[in-house]
């Protein structure tokens, strides 16, 4: 089969919502226009809401026409903009200075509402479904925010499922693999404490910017070096500050960057790895390094018996032949990790169509395409449907 029916019946007004949404973009942790769309059609559809978890977070909560097998299932979208500015010029356009949906999340809430809608109308399945619209995915981790708020105490789910558009799979075409699709993402900062002194004397400085230069090298030796090239890894070093004049070697420089992995001994071993070549580095040039790490999101990691019942949904959707099991991992993170890290469940991209350049994710002149609302709202559907029959 293809898209329900009755799905199809509601594209236009999820259009509607989904325009809706992307000219109102709020910040993470700030969707309190979003959390009241959310929430008032929730209610409409007679769906019992809670809302402030995690801040912002609403979770609506449906039982099913029966609700004997004891299974509760997590539907997880995100609510959050990004803060950049958006240069498309239709009618939906940003209404926010420096705000825009340019990650798809208005299409992610409105695939969870639709089949909010149509399951209140069906309510084939037995059990409860619960949808959970997070706020701060962007950097934000809102949805540990939710967890940490008591979210798996309120929805003690046997197991949670994401989605997210992906512009560059043909539209309406569904990918998910087993295990790591994610990685983790922290970020660090470094400051090497050295001697300032008159730029032409450096015989009696302890030169931070030469020990800069050459730590920026020395951190792409885990990548090329130490991580198996195998597994893949990312140590960027993307912002250095440093001196005041030409004529003046500064007592410090600072560098931040990123740290990426996709599972935890690797990313360990960069923290690791990290602390000794910076240690070591500065010390061959006579400073001192104080390094902070901050763990950013764990990597995400699809369960695999979920990860295959997904696929199995997406297939009768839409046809094995578009379905794709063998995407390769982004380097990019993702929130939900922290939901996979408590229950058992899969994350699941939703293509978006082919990429056109400077229409990618996190672009000024990027806009979700309309066309797959129905594909993903059915899967969502089919998924509640299947995972817990009648
Ligand atoms: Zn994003
Ligand atoms: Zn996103």
């Amino acid at each position: 089969m293809p898209i329900i029916n009755r799905v199809a019946d509601f594209h236009e007004e999820m259009t509607s919502w989904r325009r809706a949404l992307h000219a109102h973009p709020e910040l993470g942790y700030e969707e309190h226009w979003t959390s009241d769309f959310i929430a008032e059609k929730l209610e409409g559809f007679g769906i019992e809401v809670t809302r402030g978890l995690g801040g912002t977070g609403v979770v609506g909560r449906l039982q099913g026409r029966q609700n004997s097998s004891g299974k509760k299932i997590g539907l997880r979208a995100d609510m959050d903009a990004l803060p950049m500015p958006e240069l498309n010029e239709f009618d939906h356009k940003s209404g926010e200075d420096g705000k825009m949906h340019a990650c798809g999340h208005d299409g992610h809430m409105t695939m969870l509402l639709g089949a909010a809608r149509y399951l209140a109308e069906t309510r084939q399945f037995d059990g409860e479904v619960f949808f959970i619209f997070q706020p701060a995915e962007e950097g934000g981790a809102g949805g540990k925010a939710m967890i940490d708020d008591g979210l798996f105490e309120l929805c003690d789910a046997s197991s949670v499922w994401g989605m997210h558009n992906w512009p560059g799979l043909a539209a309406g075409e569904f990918a998910i693999s087993e295990g790591p699709c994610m990685a983790s993402a922290d970020h660090f900062t470094i400051t090497l404490e050295g001697r300032g002194s008159h730029a032409a004397m450096p015989h009696q400085a302890s030169d931070p910017v030469l020990a800069s230069c050459q730590l920026v090298q020395a951190l792409q030796m885990i990548v090329s070096r130490r991580s198996n090239p195998v597994d893949p890894a990312v140590v960027s070093v993307t912002m250095i500050n440093g001196g005041s004049a030409f004529n003046v070697i500064p007592d410090s420089v600072s560098l931040s960057g990123t740290a990426r992995a996709m599972n935890s001994a690797s990313r360990q071993q960069i923290h690791d790895e990290i602390e000794t070549i910076t240690n070591n580095t500065a010390s061959a040039h006579g400073c001192h390094a104080k390094i902070e790490l901050f763990a950013g999101y764990p990597p995400t990691v699809n369960h695999k018996q979920e990860a295959n019942r997904a696929s199995a949904i997406a297939a009768d959707i839409v046809g094995a032949g578009k379905v794709h099991m063998n995407l390769p991992p982004s380097m990019a993170a993702e929130d939900f990790a922290y939901m996979l890290e408590a229950r058992p469940g899969a994350y699941i991209w939703l293509g978006a169509g082919e990429a056109q350049p400077g229409k990618m994710l996190h672009n000024s002149h990027y806009d979700f395409n309309d066309e797959i609302l129905p594909v993903g709202t059915s899967y969502w559907v089919k998924l509640v449907e299947s995972e817990m029959q009648l």
